[in-house]
């Protein structure tokens, strides 16, 4: 699709979802998300050739949230590779993202490693591959290696206390895991390294940038960046498609086509393989934790360029 069309064609979107009546809800239970400018939004879209189109709110930093989980699999997978499935299955929950039902049922298992549980598991796999006084660092060290320019990627440390201080459920989930031996460091350690990778900022644009290696299978941009494998970047997909939106998943496949990852800060990370990595922010969020104008917009994108996965060439 020529450039100048992809660039007109997010304006029109973003125009379109400005007036969009409906916003979806802001998250209440981490009190800084809940305070968030409901009206922002904005869309980046990288092509595989290097260029960028950017709209809207596109340069300004949000919480990315569960997105974070894509960049702690990609460092799982490098770092200990197959041994993982061991402690976490590559299946849809159609649960919510938080649940602890299965837990019970699956003996600390966690269903894949994009659900809350899956992902305290991959940050104390992390934190004993790392050691505790090197995990966090070596986490925000490998996201800024994605992005050309890292200013405003860090930690909001204000973010992670305020969810450290009052994420219950988080914390029985790690417990719960603990009690069947599938959490290895101490929890306090596993629930701060999991609420930093959380609290990581980011804008659309240095997100889009972010997906570069999904997008090109496993090869990145910046010179500070290791290559991720093609079989890392081909796993990392795949649960994107099937578990990226939780008990959202299927509609988002449906509706979308490509393999995503939402965050309840609005974000949502979508690759076209081959031909873009799409960043998307709109802070309000529909029944499943996911930013509801956001799938409306991949939606018409998808729509428009005829990129979802299942379109034939
Ligand atoms: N930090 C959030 C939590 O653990 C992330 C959830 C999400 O983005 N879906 O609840």
């Amino acid at each position: 699709m020529p450039q100048s069309d992809i660039a007109m064609l997010i304006e029109t979107i973003a125009l379109d979802m400005r007036s969009a009546p409906e916003r979806g809800v802001l998250p209440t239970y981490i009190p800084p998300l809940a305070d968030v400018d409901p009206d922002k939004f904005g869309i980046a879209v990288l092509e595989a050739n290097g260029r960028m189109h950017l709209t809207g709110d596109a340069n300004e930093p949000f919480s990315i949230q569960s997105i974070s989980k894509v960049y702690a699999l990609t460092m799982a997978l490098e770092t200990i590779g197959a041994p993982i499935w061991s402690r976490v299955r590559q299946e849809p929950s159609g649960n919510p993202f938080n649940s602890i039902m299965q837990l019970e049922s699956e003996r600390g298992i966690p269903r894949n490693p994009f659900i809350n549980a899956g992902a305290l598991v991959i940050s104390d796999i992390l934190l004993s591959h790392f050691g505790a006084a090197d995990a966090r660092r070596a986490f925000l060290a490998f996201v800024r290696s994605l992005v050309a320019k890292t200013s405003g990627v860090r930690y909001d440390e204000s973010l992670a206390r305020q969810e450290y201080e009052t994420g219950f459920r988080n914390a029985a989930l790690a417990n719960d895991m603990r009690n069947f031996g599938n959490i290895q460091n101490l929890i306090p350690s596993v629930l701060r390294q999991y609420f930093h990778q959380c609290a990581i900022t980011m804008t659309c644009r240095q997100l889009a940038e972010s997906g570069r290696f999904l997008m090109m299978g496993g090869r990145v941009a910046t010179e500070t960046a290791q290559s991720v494998s093609a079989r890392t970047t081909q796993t990392v997909l795949a649960l994107m498609m099937l578990c990226g939106h939780y008990d959202g998943s299927g509609s988002f496949a449906v509706q979308v086509g490509l393999p995503g990852k939402s965050g309840v800060g609005g974000g949502i990370l979508a690759i076209v393989p081959g031909i873009a990595s799409i960043a998307v922010w709109s802070p309000g969020l529909n029944a499943q934790g996911n930013s509801l104008l956001g799938t409306a917009a991949l939606t018409r994108l998808v729509h428009a360029t005829g990129w979802s996965v299942f379109t034939p060439p």
